[in-house]
């Protein structure tokens, strides 16, 4: 039933969990890929800063409220649901000890 995302869609996501405070106000809920969860978007109270086209930018990106990490996407910027959160945690966490290896070097 569920359509699989394409990767390349899951590479355009990840970005969306990035810079996204501005976000928040917009949406109702928002969803983590690391814990695949959705939760109302006034959860989200923490913020991280983050590297945004070279510079960087202070408490810019949402951290999720139950894992801690900045995977959050809000609904305002990507429908969500578990199906589609468990895709991005299998692409994004599944792999990340591969992903370093690849983007190694930019450190
Ligand atoms: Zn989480």
């Amino acid at each position: 039933m569920t359509k699989r995302q394409s990767v390349s869609d899951l590479h355009a996501a990840h970005d969306l969990a990035r810079d996204n405070r501005t976000f928040q106000t917009s949406s109702q809920d928002a969803g983590c890929f690391c814990c695949v969860s959705i939760f109302p978007a006034q959860k989200v109270t923490k913020w991280c800063p983050d590297k945004i086209q070279g510079r960087w930018k202070d408490n810019v990106t949402a951290l999720c409220p139950y894992c801690g990490v900045d995977s959050v996407i809000f609904d305002a910027q990507h429908v969500l649901s578990l199906p589609w959160l468990g895709d991005m945690e299998q692409q994004w966490f599944s792999l990340i000890g591969r992903r370093k290896e690849i983007s190694d070097g930019k450190a």
